[in-house]
């Protein structure tokens, strides 16, 4: 399914309806084909406000989250970003758009070589695409400015937060995975960490390891 000029319309209107403002962000998503992420059956319905399949029993995430969760990041243009979990590479391919380099982890063999073969098309130079447990972060390459969690953890991973520079700043889903999660922004201070419940939202959960496939 193609990006008509009335389906982007509608797209971008749901987005701003749904409080996504940031015009960085609003461009970068207009930038970002979303029918390229999406495979088969559902890709009908890639420009539709929900989370959809993907392969590994994963899940591409609804747009409006995505795209508050960007704007919760205030991702600069000389940021380096880690986000730990690639799923479809929709959420690092808007990144890239936004910051100089976007690292992405992904514990799924088959979803790390689809995003990678993505960003090869799409010309999306500055994503490391990386196969791991992002729980455990990328200590090679820490340490960060900003990171975005997109599976639910049950607190805060300390491991991402030591990764985390001074005055970045850090987006992760918060709880139990068959419920309720809570979004929450981490923000490294000179002393510690300021905790920022932005809103509820609802993730597949971080499991640890590699995923069978791998
Ligand atoms: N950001 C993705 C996108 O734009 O399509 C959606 C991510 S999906 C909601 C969550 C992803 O996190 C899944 O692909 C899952 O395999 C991955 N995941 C879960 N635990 C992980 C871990 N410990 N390390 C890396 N990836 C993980």
């Amino acid at each position: 399914m193609t990006l008509s000029p009335e389906l982007k319309m509608q797209f971008l209107y749901a987005l701003r309806s749904k409080g996504v403002t940031d015009t960085r962000v609003l461009s970068a998503m207009e930038k970002t084909d979303r029918g390229l992420f999406v495979k088969g059956l559902f890709s009908e319905r890639a420009y539709e406000d929900m989370p959809l399949p993907i392969a590994c029993g994963q899940t591409i995430s609804q747009p409006s989250v995505v795209g508050l969760m960007t704007q919760a990041l205030k991702v600069r243009p000389r940021d380096k970003v880690l986000e730990v979990g690639t799923g479809s590479g929709y959420q690092a391919a808007i990144l890239s758009h936004l910051a100089r380099r976007v690292y992405t982890v992904e514990r799924h063999k088959r979803l790390v070589r689809e995003a990678a073969g993505l960003f090869q098309h799409l010309d999306l130079v500055n994503i490391t695409p990386i196969l791991g447990d992002g729980s455990h972060g990328l200590p090679d390459q820490a340490p960060f400015d900003r990171i975005i969690v997109t599976a639910a953890a049950e607190d805060p991973p300390g491991t991402l937060l030591q990764q985390l520079k001074p005055g970045g700043i850090m987006v992760v889903p918060v709880g139990q995975s068959d419920t309720v999660q809570s979004l929450i922004r981490v923000t490294r201070t000179e002393n510690g960490y300021d905790y920022d419940d932005l809103r509820s939202v609802r993730f597949v959960p971080l499991v640890e390891g590699l995923g069978k496939d791998s």
